[in-house]
């Protein structure tokens, strides 16, 4: 377990030897990436009365793979850690536009994952107990309930499915935009085009700042929420993380008429992948992604030739009605994936003052808000009983054994 996992941030920036070769960009905290995980950490921090500068080798913030995202955001997981987590990002995308004046794009349409074999039948509604024990609002539906959810849904095989209506999606694009907007509002510096070369320590191993491409920061703490990039980030300072990046493809399609609401999610294998899922968003476009099988690892964002006639043939196949709509895009992405699938978030104990909240696996961006909230309470030595049980789930020295059920 970890050794600093309750340690309080009780470092002073005055006075400290090794500062003085620094510029005077001082702050508490310092964050690599303004993406999925970045933005959110940032404003939970200054929040919370911290100084925090994040810094971006992009243009603007959610540039990375937070704008390869399509949006979805469920509670309903399949273990306690990410349902605690997703209950308070659905918490923060549901509520924004109101709190804060930002149309991000939040729609409630829910989640549905329609089964057509007892096995997902049977894995399906082995989570339903968990998932209702935490509140959630989820069941099994017969096959003429789907149907009706779903119109147009080939129901050659379909037993029924679940569905969980308090689930959604928003856009990632105007989110990190949003959140960006209310970090700097509360005094969060940003800097782009800047990309960090090297995570600073001194001869006590303790961090106390970066060097980006342009400048030196100084701060006691640096948080790695580089993304993919976090292999590359932490050899600056000679550790080793277990990333093993791969790369999925999405789709979006001109407007029709909306007919449903849900995220959709085909879970059964097919050529070339595993599951399939779309949804339509508020202007009526259908956005589509899969699951390849095997997995594409590696960081090449190129868009592929066979992507398009792979997934169309599947969501056809599932949804005949579809077949006349046409694609306007098509975009490659990358998941920071784990072994295990699941984040790596903790304080790093090789060196003091790292904290780690990478690894977002494909579910970085419905995951941001509520993880920026753990992290927040990690680095203050605030932790709640919920915070325990994320930080348990990604602690960064677990075995990474194991897959969760439903991903
Ligand atoms: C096709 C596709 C569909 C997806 N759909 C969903 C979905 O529906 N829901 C969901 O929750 N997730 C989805 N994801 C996953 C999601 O995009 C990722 O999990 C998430 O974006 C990871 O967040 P992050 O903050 O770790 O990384 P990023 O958002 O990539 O942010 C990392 C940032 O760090 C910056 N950076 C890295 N290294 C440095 C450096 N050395 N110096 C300066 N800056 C640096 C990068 O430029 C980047 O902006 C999808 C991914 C793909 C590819």
């Amino acid at each position: 377990m970890f050794s600093l996992l309750n340690q309080s941030p009780t470092f002073t920036l005055t006075n400290q030897n090794h500062f003085r070769n620094f510029s005077n960009k001082a702050y508490d905290a310092i964050i690599v990436g303004a993406g999925s995980i970045g933005v959110p950490t940032s404003f939970k921090l200054q929040e919370s009365g911290l100084k925090v500068l994040v810094i971006d080798q992009k243009a603007s913030p959610g540039q990375g793979d937070n704008k390869c995202a399509i949006g979805g955001i469920r509670a309903t997981h399949g273990n306690d850690s990410k349902i605690l987590a997703c209950i308070r990002s659905l918490e923060v995308f549901s509520t924004w536009e109101e709190k804060h004046g930002h149309n991000i794009e939040w729609l409630k349409g829910g989640y549905s994952f329609p089964c057509y074999r007892e096995k997902e039948e049977n894995d399906l509604k082995s989570l339903l107990p968990l998932q209702k024990g935490y509140g959630m609002k989820i069941d099994y539906i017969s096959a003429d309930d789907i149907k009706e959810l779903i119109p147009g849904i080939n129901t050659n095989g379909l037993r029924g499915g679940t569905w969980s209506p308090n689930d959604g999606s928003a856009s990632p694009m105007l989110s990190s935009f949003a959140f960006y907007k209310y970090a700097k509002g509360l005094g969060v510096d940003f800097k782009f085009k800047e990309k960090v070369v090297k995570i600073l320590k001194n001869e006590n191993n303790k961090v106390v700042g970066v060097k980006t491409v342009k400048d030196t920061y100084s701060a006691p703490i640096v948080i790695d929420a580089a993304g993919s990039w976090s292999t590359e980030l932490m050899r600056s300072v000679g550790i080793n993380i277990d990333l093993v990046p791969d790369s999925h493809e999405a789709a979006i399609t001109e407007p029709t008429e909306k007919f449903f609401t849900p995220m959709v999610v085909d879970l059964r294998p097919g050529k070339g992948s595993k599951n399939v899922y779309f949804y339509q968003n508020g202007l009526g476009q259908l956005i589509l992604c899969i699951t390849p099988d095997p997995p594409i690892k590696g960081t090449n964002r190129q868009e592929t030739s066979s992507f398009l006639p792979m997934i169309s043939k599947r969501v056809i196949s599932l949804l005949p009605r579809l077949k006349n709509v046409r694609y306007r895009r098509t975009w490659r992405g990358v998941y920071p994936m784990t072994p295990d699938g699941a984040p790596i978030m903790g304080w790093n104990k090789e060196l003091k003052g790292l904290y780690m909240a990478t690894g977002m696996c494909g579910q970085g961006f419905m995951c941001g808000p509520g993880l920026a909230e753990t992290i927040e309470h990690d680095i203050n030595g605030n932790l709640n009983k919920d915070d325990k049980i994320i930080l348990e789930f990604t602690n960064p020295y677990r075995e990474y054994k194991g897959m969760e059920k439903i991903k």
